[in-house]
């Protein structure tokens, strides 16, 4: 039988597609069911890849935004309970002195409860605030000991002056309970240490000398810390006394409540972002950018906003020929300058 070439091309598709046989181009020739499930398969795999591409694009902006968020310390909570986890021996302004009561707390570990923390204490918007040293206490970069290093380099009397602003301090932070305020919970105490002998910690150790380990719930003492104030006004500590011995707590609630606590200092001393030092490292003020999310200098903004109110009033000029550069020259001299607030009293 002769077979034309039309025939015999029919008949080798027909041939190939129950054999499942790879044409020579190598590409399968699909039947109607074949190529249905290829498609399926092909839109899944498409669909898969979206899927996949959509979670990451999820989980990328949601750490951004995690990265962009102001740094807060641990859980959220209102400021009123914040301000209940501090204690200081310091005086309230206006106050001349006052007598505390304290319960030191034994640490976890069995070892001392007192943990040294370094600090800046820099002058930021008119205060003092404390600055966690990220160099000092974990070896990591710090703009502000990075500063005081590249002041004292540059060796000249003003740079070494101005480098000692910079220069971290340590403190020594310790939990306990304050006896005025026992449902306030643990409170977490923070104090500078001082080398000329003057520091709660110098006096603090003669009553941990005489009497033992004051901070042992069974054994131990509240400690009585009176404050008053120096020739300068500032608050100073003036005797730390150990009351007799007593137990922490004999309320089953606070006692579990209490030792169980198990927060840190970095629980409850806010730790600035890398922008606020940096900012402050170069003596600028830091403040909060709602738009960008994050601190910006004060100095830069008001910069920038006085470079376009200076175009406003070129283009005012221009057009009215008033005089108002020199209204809001005058109006800007006249804004008071607050005065530069010693009183370190906020922990936060
Ligand atoms: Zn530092």
């Amino acid at each position: 039988m002769k077979e034309t070439l039309k025939k015999k091309t029919k008949n080798y598709k027909k041939d190939r597609l129950k054999t499942k046989k790879p044409h020579k181009s190598g590409v399968f020739l699909l039947t109607p069911i074949d190529f249905s499930i290829k498609y399926h398969y092909n839109c899944i795999l498409i669909n898969l890849k979206r899927y996949t591409m959509s979670n990451s694009l999820d989980a990328i902006l949601a750490q951004y935004e995690k990265n962009t968020e102001p740094v807060k310390s641990g859980k959220k909570i209102s400021n009123e309970d914040r301000l209940k986890k501090y204690f200081t021996e310091k005086l309230p302004k206006g106050v001349k002195s006052q007598t505390k009561t304290f319960r030191i707390l034994p640490a976890k570990d069995g070892g001392s409860p007192f943990t040294e923390v370094f600090y800046h204490e820099k002058e930021v918007n008119g205060k003092y605030e404390k600055i966690y040293c990220n160099h000092l206490n974990d070896g990591e970069h710090c703009p502000l000991c990075e500063a005081k290093d590249a002041l004292y380099e540059d060796g000249s009397e003003k740079a070494k002056q101005l480098a000692k602003e910079f220069i971290a301090r340590k403190f020594y932070v310790v939990k306990g309970i304050d006896r005025d305020n026992e449902d306030h919970g643990v409170k977490f105490w923070r104090f500078k240490h001082y080398r000329n002998g003057n520091g709660v910690m110098d006096k603090l150790i003669p009553v941990f000398k005489l009497k033992g380990d004051i901070s042992d719930p069974r054994e131990g003492r509240d400690i009585v810390i009176t404050s008053g104030r120096d020739q300068n006004n500032y608050s100073v500590v003036n005797t730390i006394m150990a009351d007799d011995v007593s137990i922490l707590t004999n309320d089953k609630d606070y006692a579990n409540e209490w030792m169980a606590n198990s927060e840190t200092f970095k629980d409850v001393y806010a730790k600035k972002s890398k922008e606020y030092l940096e900012i402050v490292a170069t003596n600028k003020t830091p403040v909060w950018d709602s738009e960008q999310k994050k601190y910006v200098a004060e100095e830069d903004k008001e910069e920038k906003e006085t470079a376009s109110l200076t175009e406003e009033i070129n283009m005012m000029r221009t057009e009215t020929t008033t005089s108002f550069e020199k209204d809001f020259t005058k109006k800007d001299a006249d804004v008071e300058v607050s005065k530069l607030d010693t009183d370190d009293e906020l922990p936060f």
